[in-house]
């Protein structure tokens, strides 16, 4: 009887934990517990007294405001203070520059998945389709990639003028200002389509309507600079640029050298107080044709120009190219996509004060001003231009693996290059699925910064797995460059992405998790705040009822975390939905291991976790696939619940829970308190590790869908440029694709016949010949075989070239018709 009372008090206190009971419910309930076990009688009476008093102890205390903080709260808070890790300047601008959207709810550990179903999943306005079929389609149509990258090294000039005379370069500028003023899920579009066909066009498209001085004078430029610039740069009368990063400070951006010293200097004419500026940046995109350039830099004010303080800090200004002392207009050359990239270098250039992006009120609020935007720019620029690659290679990949054949067969069909296709389909839904939900995030309103870092990292990295498995399917063919090859740039370019708007080890190890754990925790910012209260009593009073806030939700937690993995997840509450409940319930169980799992970090560790990146990578991992898994679900339901993906779906999903497993596995094994370790493993994996990698079955599956035409491969890849009156390589392979497929049975008649000795002939236009003089295929029959077996010798060939062909920078004498080559 007393183990059964002892189990009934935990059941309850489990239950309490799981449904989030307040204390004083949770109280009553176990009083009520053992008062009804009381009274059967049956129990012996000094176990009654024993649990009773025991409860009593613990019950009391905790039930009674002053007794509790006398005796918890404020020898914790105590602690709490020792601990409290230092946030620099630099830090608490970002944490306090970004909102708190779904991840919010992933990262509590009680998703409500109502939210996400309410989220609207936004279309294009009829004037942003038009511009995508229009302009941008017809853009598409004239870019060659082969002549950019390897002949040109830059865009044509007819490129830059379409570019200018369409606005390209003011989709985020109001249309009040002379610019497109189009949605983040427009602007998106746009780069997603541009970078299926042209890598350099996109990013030269997307810097000017990323970070930097559109982006920063459209919210804190002063009306004059907005009535200047801003109609400037959407007509591409002015092309931008902004550096920040120098020789020595690259991802430690604040630790910029670079000053400004408020002085009095002549400027056109008259004294005027200004800023003498000295600076070195390098990998400035778009700085060696710039007509006016952001710059970072510290200032100060020694002569006490300005007021009385000397250190302003980082302040930016825009300085016009050709002003004296500026060094500007070689070129770096990165990785041979050769997008107008080069460093910038100043002299004691002088610039009135006006300068300033947004007058003197910012001097000194650089740094805010360029974390306040970046997410903005950092959710849609490198998510969307990834998007974009990632749906082609996954179009190209899918068409190619069935058109080459080898050992007979369309070499889509063997099991090795299947796990290759499978994983390129995974990572084009997911990468579509996680740049829209961000984009959409960025329609709403929000500042994205955990997301925007989540999409950032993980479009960029599935895109580099994406283009890897796409570069092995493809052989030779996708190694040898020329015209014909359209992977090869991809692949050698990817690496930019990784490096650029935060370095992707940097945004893995210290961003996501780092800002997610502070930003997305509902009680970790308040309780840091109320501990630097000044006043005693009202700093205990605060802390006090955050703290038992926060441990009634770590409790919950835990309880969440070991109750949905005992039953499986059977008690969480997800849509009802025959296919997806069982995902839903994954991830609401995962969401909790990750809420419990940060909070015992974050106990166990205090400041020092900023040191501790494998664990703050590994939940960030955690908490990225989460979020990825819900941008998924949202597509899945958003585009009706397609049966057809179901198979993609679920293989993107499970690959994605196997990682959560894994980076909480490798949470678990290296925590480093050897007590909470078993916690831990008890609490988040009380059956052990359940979760595996898609099977082979599914695997098949979802190859099989990416070599034949279908709505499945459409939607996988809509949005790239597909035209099919286009002579591009990839266009032209789709076009081929459904006669390839068709020929498929005629194909393996003729193979049949020459096995069996029925058919002659040395060359295969002479076994052709003989199966038409044998009626095996009819005329009409050998036709389409002859019909595609040119098709497919024009997709497989590659370029070769004369060696002075081959000197960079020269243009040859004859050329190949690069895009009339079929
Ligand atoms: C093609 C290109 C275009 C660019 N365009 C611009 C531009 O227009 N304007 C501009 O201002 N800048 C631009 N940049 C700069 C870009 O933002 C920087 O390259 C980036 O910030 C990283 O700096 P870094 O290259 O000096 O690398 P480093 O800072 O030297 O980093 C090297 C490696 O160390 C890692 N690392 C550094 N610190 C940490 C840490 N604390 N924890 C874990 N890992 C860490 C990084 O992740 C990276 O992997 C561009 C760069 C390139 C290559």
């Amino acid at each position: 009887m007393t183990w059964l009372l002892l189990l009934t008090l935990l059941g309850i206190s489990l239950a309490s934990a799981f449904y989030g009971a307040s204390l004083l419910i949770w109280t009553v309930a176990m009083a009520a517990g053992i008062v009804v076990l009381a009274s059967t009688g049956s129990l012996p009476l000094v176990s009654l007294v024993v649990i009773a008093a025991v409860f009593a102890i613990i019950a009391i205390p905790l039930n009674v405001k002053p007794w509790r903080q006398q005796l918890i709260s404020a020898p914790f808070l105590k602690q709490f203070r020792r601990m409290l890790p230092e946030i620099s300047e630099t830090e608490q601008v970002a944490l306090d520059a970004g909102t708190v959207g779904w991840e919010g709810e992933l990262f509590a550990g009680k998703p409500d998945w109502q939210l996400l179903k309410k989220q609207p999943y936004l279309a294009l306005t009829v004037e942003e389709q038009a511009f995508v079929d229009g302009p941008v389609e017809e853009l598409c149509q004239k870019l060659n990639s082969w002549e950019i990258t390897h002949i040109d090294a830059d865009l044509n000039p007819e490129t830059w003028e379409f570019l200018k005379r369409n606005r390209f370069f003011g989709m985020i500028i109001p249309k009040e200002y002379g610019g497109l003023g189009f949605s983040a899920m427009a602007h998106r579009a746009v780069l997603q389509k541009l970078s299926s066909v042209c890598a350099v066009t996109a990013s030269t498209v997307a810097v000017p309507n990323s970070l930097g001085p559109g982006e920063l004078l459209l919210h804190y430029g002063t009306e004059e600079q907005k009535n200047h610039f801003l109609p400037r740069l959407a007509r591409g009368e002015e092309i931008p640029c902004f550096g920040l990063t120098g020789p020595t400070a690259g991802s430690d951006a604040t630790s910029i050298p670079d000053h400004g010293i408020v002085c009095k200097q002549k400027y056109k004419g008259k004294e005027v107080v200004g800023i003498r500026l000295n600076f070195d940046k390098r990998y400035i995109t778009l700085a060696p044709l710039a007509t006016i350039i952001g710059i970072a830099f510290r200032m100060y004010d020694p002569d006490g120009l300005l007021g009385d303080k000397e250190d302003l800090g980082i302040s930016l200004a825009l300085v016009p190219r050709d002003t004296k002392g500026m060094e500007i207009g070689r070129r770096h050359m990165p990785l041979n996509l050769p997008f107008q990239n080069g460093p910038v270098r100043g002299k004691d250039v002088f610039v009135p004060l006006e300068a300033l992006i947004g007058g003197i009120e910012m001097a000194g609020q650089g740094w805010r001003m360029l974390v306040e935007c970046l997410s903005v720019g950092r959710a849609i620029s490198l998510p969307s231009t990834s998007t974009g690659g990632a749906k082609m290679g996954a179009l190209a990949t899918g068409a190619y693996a069935r058109i080459r054949k080898q050992f007979n067969m369309p070499i889509g069909r063997f099991e090795g290059v299947e796990a290759a296709l499978a994983r390129i389909a995974g990572n084009a839904y997911a990468t579509s699925a996680l740049s829209r939900m961000t984009a959409t995030a960025v329609d709403l309103g929000d500042k994205p910064s955990v997301p925007s870092a989540i999409a950032k990292y993980h479009t960029t990295e599935m895109a580099r797995e994406l283009i890897r498995d796409a570069m092995d399917v493809h052989g030779g063919k996708g190694v040898i460059m020329g015209p014909r090859n359209y992977l090869g740039r991809g692949w050698q370019g990817i690496p930019v992405s990784i490096t650029v708007e935060g370095a992707n080890i940097l945004t893995r190890n210290l961003m996501i998790f780092g800002q997610g754990a502070i930003r997305c925790h509902p009680y970790v910012l308040k309780e840091m705040e109320a501990a630097r209260i000044e006043n005693v009593s009202e700093r205990v009073d605060k802390f006090d009822s955050l703290l038992f806030s926060h441990v009634g939700y770590s409790i919950r937690n835990a309880a969440r975390s070991l109750v949905l993995g005992l039953s499986f997840g059977k008690f969480a509450m997800v849509p009802h939905d025959r296919k997806t409940a069982k995902y839903y319930k994954k991830l609401s169980r995962y969401s909790a291991s990750l809420a419990f799992i940060s909070d015992i970090t974050m106990l166990t560790l205090g400041g020092k976790l900023k040191q501790k990146e494998h664990l703050s990578a590994r939940l960030g991992d955690v908490l990225s696939h989460l979020y990825i898994c819900s941008a998924m679900l949202k597509r899945y339901e958003s585009e009706g619940r397609p049966v057809a993906d179901q198979a993609i779906l679920a293989w993107a999903f499970h690959s994605a829970i196997y990682k959560i497993q894994i980076a909480l596995r490798l949470v678990v094994d290296n925590f480093p308190n050897r007590y909470m370790r078993s916690l831990l493993r008890f609490v988040v994996f009380p059956f052990g590790r359940q979760e595996k990698e898609p099977g082979d079955r599914l695997t098949h599956r979802v190859a099989q869908l990416l070599l034949v035409p279908s709505d499945t491969r459409d939607r996988l890849t809509n949005g790239v440029f597909k035209s099919d009156t286009s002579t591009h390589p990839v266009c032209l392979m789709e076009q081929a694709l459904p006669r390839v497929i068709l020929a498929e049975p005629l194909e393996r008649k003729l193979l049949k016949a020459l096995k069996q000795g029925e058919i002659n002939g040395i060359t295969w236009d002479e076994q052709l010949k003989d199966a038409v003089d044998k009626s095996i295929v009819s005329k009409e029959e050998a036709d389409i075989l002859l019909h595609v077996r040119e098709l497919v010798a024009e997709i497989i060939a590659v370029d070769d070239f004369d060696v002075e062909e081959l000197r960079l920078g020269r243009r040859p004498e004859s050329r190949i018709d690069t895009q009339h080559a079929a």
